[in-house]
């Protein structure tokens, strides 16, 4: 079934969620006023009486991005109207007193500012060899002034430095957008940090205990920069959810024995919805990280995927489908999925279909290199033996995928946890080993990724306007992709939470 670009829900703040239109939410103009980055107070320059310095006023308020920008662009309306008009004594008083308007508008939107607003801080981060996210060739020696959480500007060359900015000069290392990790299983704290200080600035998490991932989520919004920003699908929808889903929600008890049938499974999705979730993370087939259970077995009718995806559409959500098997796999995105999680098995014809769809693939090669080798977050025999025999044939698929022109998307499907050995810079080395050229790989892992996630109009790649989620590594990641394992510097939101330059 075919349904309108979805819209993305957005979370405006704690237990708050809004519904944004996707196309609004790409032009930088429009950016959500989240509150990831509490907006700045308008500050009205002291020096301003005459009319002729209110162009300068309405620029500065312009380049005051956060939360204003509605805003803004009805001052640039006005501040043009200004430039045209003639020298006439009561146009000048109409002027006046649109003037004299503003001002005392922008004083109550000032004071309406929430108490933490402080005074704009700049961050000049300078001789930067720049992979944007978007383009195909690095920009060399370039700057990128941050403020206020954003990325305010980019600049070739590294001077002049903005007057009163912090400096990080990078001497020629790689700045990258924070990489997107589509598909994580961040279940605590601890796993948020490790993943962050591994260059991640958002993640999707696709299933974790008690709604963990939306209190991560939460407290990014809230400005704890130690935490990468999340895109939070609570449980898996499944005919068997997680026990734990019934400690959260014993009013659905009912559905313990099995949720089967389209009503059941709209009930299973409105749950998550209503708990706050983004993204809905529904099962196609069963799981390959389960020593007894058959991946290409196929779970969940035509109907009852239909249902999760309308009932998600409903709220503005995309649906994430896990699937390693073609029938099931192929069932979602008929269904109407965003992506397609692992995908081991799929065939031709539903590349094709997903190439025609515009849906997603996440390979998730990473992880099943960690079901063959020894410790990580499987350790077992039986999942060895099976990760051997997948392995191949999803590298084959993934490459297949690519070659079609399937978006192909990097997640890690790691928990972070104090065993987990995989990062998203292997993934995007397992990318380009299957032959995808580096800089599509670096995309799969940022702008692409953010673009799955419907998350692209604040993140995943560096452009004004966008949030501050930035990472720097030693070496040129295009010419040997390992060089992303290295990161050396993490900005997430504007703030610094990774600083290892000049050790
Ligand atoms: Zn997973």
């Amino acid at each position: 079934m075919e349904w309108p670009r979805p819209q993305t829900s957005m979370n405006l703040g704690v237990n708050q969620n809004v519904v944004l239109n996707e196309n609004a939410a790409l032009k930088p103009d429009t950016i959500p006023a989240d509150n990831h980055n509490p907006p700045n107070s308008v500050r009205l320059p002291h020096s301003i009486h005459s009319i002729g310095r209110f162009d300068i006023l309405f620029d500065c308020l312009y380049a005051s991005r956060s939360g204003a920008r509605k805003r803004a662009g009805a001052v640039r309306t006005i501040s043009q109207t200004t430039t045209i008009v003639p020298e006439v004594s009561s146009m000048k008083r109409r002027l006046s007193l649109i003037v004299l308007s503003l001002l005392l508008l922008f004083n109550q939107l000032a004071a309406a500012r929430p108490a933490h607003s402080q005074a704009r801080s700049a961050l000049a981060i300078t001789h930067a060899n720049l992979i944007d996210g978007i383009g195909n060739e690095p920009l060399r020696d370039m700057m990128v002034v941050v403020a206020d959480g954003r990325i305010e500007r980019i600049e070739a060359g590294s001077n002049p430095v903005p007057t009163g900015a912090s400096v990080i000069d990078l001497k020629g290392r790689w700045l990258l957008p924070g990489l997107v990790d589509a598909h994580a299983h961040i279940a605590d704290l601890r796993a948020a940090r490790a993943a962050l200080t591994s260059g991640v600035t958002t993640a999707r998490c696709m299933g974790v205990n008690h709604f963990a991932d939306i209190g991560i989520r939460d407290l990014n919004h809230s400005g704890m920069a130690d935490v990468p920003d999340v895109v939070a699908a609570g449980y898996h929808v499944r005919p068997h959810p997680a026990e734990e889903f019934f400690l959260d929600a014993p009013k659905l008890a009912d559905l313990m024995p099995g949720v089967s049938g389209a009503e059941k499974v709209r009930r299973l999705v409105r749950a998550m919805i209503e708990r706050g979730a983004n993204v809905i993370k529904i099962m196609a087939t069963e799981r390959a990280g389960l020593p007894d259970t058959d991946p290409r077995k196929r779970v969940f009718t035509d109907e009852e995927l239909a249902a999760a995806v309308d009932e998600a559409r409903r709220a503005g959500l995309y649906v994430a489908a896990h699937a390693h098997g073609d029938e099931g796999a192929a069932a979602a995105v008929r269904a109407g999925v965003r992506s397609i999680e692992h995908g081991t098995y799929l065939s031709d014809q539903t590349l094709a279909l997903m190439k025609e769809r515009g849906t997603y693939l996440v390979p998730t090669i990473a992880t099943v290199i960690d079901l063959i080798e020894p410790g990580g977050d499987y350790d077992n025999a039986q999942l060895s033996i099976r990760g051997r025999a997948m392995l191949p044939r999803l590298r084959e698929t993934a490459a297949k995928a690519y070659k079609v022109g399937v978006k192909i998307v990097a997640g890690t499907d790691t928990g972070y946890g104090p065993s987990s050995n995989r990062r998203l810079s292997h993934e995007v080395i397992e990318l380009v080993a299957i032959g995808i050229a580096p800089m599509d790989a670096i995309r799969a892992a940022t702008s692409v990724s953010a673009e799955c996630l419907g998350v692209n109009g604040r993140t995943g790649s560096i452009k004004p306007g966008l949030e501050a989620d930035l990472i720097a590594v030693e070496r040129d990641p295009i010419s040997d992709v390992r060089n992303l394992q290295d990161v050396v510097l993490v900005i997430n939101n504007g703030k610094v939470a990774l600083h290892r330059l000049g050790w």
